[in-house]
């Protein structure tokens, strides 16, 4: 596989109607699996962003940190299964899916989510701000995680994903400290709000809402939101910090 080369590959503009997102996943997988399985007939993505500290990655022949151009942009990738953001389903049909190697672990109900590597984050960093670059319909509420748009089913990137830091670098969306520190106050002093008025944020910040009806569902709801915009504690529960992050979004990006 030849890494992707910004200079000559990707300089000229691309216009594309089809991408309104890009959806981050990782691989739970070590870099040669990944590509078995990326290549193989199930699931593909358009990029592959390997981790270098990964032995696999570094018997393959690599060195020094790479990105790997799996599918063409203009082409439909198979990362995203059943998935709904605001009023689009199925998110394989208007996305762009970056796959990023790290050995997350389910086991025995138990998750384990490794970090991601520093070279890594600098990687994704380059690759976003260059697909955001040539997609102007990739507004900031749809740069996305997997379990973001498949809340239950799924949970990667996870919650060692670096979203604030690349918010702050111009990549993906993020709430306002003050306006959350605002919203807290008022939670903390009247509770949070009803189960209905959560949900009608919810759903207009973009996240499905149409399993939230059972405990289960709401459940899942948060802990997907959680382990976007509030990874310290992604344990599902609805909490003033929880509501006053999820008000503050939909404050700043759909007043
Ligand atoms: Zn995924």
């Amino acid at each position: 596989m030849k890494p992707i080369n910004y200079n000559d590959h990707r300089a000229t503009k691309s216009f594309n109607s089809r991408v309104r997102f890009l959806i981050f996943h990782y691989t739970a997988g070590n870099f040669s699996s990944s590509v078995n399985a990326l290549t193989g007939p199930n699931v593909s993505a358009h990029y592959l962003v390997p981790d270098i500290t990964d032995p696999s990655y570094v018997k393959a022949g690599y060195t020094g940190q790479e990105v790997f151009n799996l599918v063409d942009e203009t082409h439909r990738a198979w990362h995203a299964g059943v998935s709904q953001w605001g009023n689009r389903s199925n998110l394989n049909d208007t996305s762009i899916g970056v796959e990023i190697v790290n050995l997350a672990t389910f086991s025995q109900g138990v998750f384990n989510f490794p970090p991601y590597q520093p070279e890594q984050i600098c990687a994704i960093e380059e690759l976003a701000l260059n697909i955001l670059e040539r997609y102007p319909d990739i507004s900031p509420t749809r740069v996305l995680g997997h379990s973001d748009i498949a809340a239950g089913r799924k949970s990667d990137p996870g919650p060692k994903f670096p979203w604030h830091a690349l918010h702050l670098k111009g990549v993906g969306a993020w709430f306002d400290d003050a306006t959350r520190d605002t919203f807290l106050q008022q939670y903390n002093e009247t509770g949070i709000p009803t189960r209905t008025k959560l949900l009608t944020l919810f759903k207009t910040y973009g996240y499905d809402v149409s399993d939230a009806s059972t405990e289960q569902g709401f459940t899942q709801l948060v802990r997907a939101f959680q382990l976007h915009f509030r990874p310290d504690t992604y344990d599902g529960i609805m909490d003033e910090q929880t509501a006053a992050r999820l008000a503050a979004l939909v404050h700043k990006y759909f007043p």
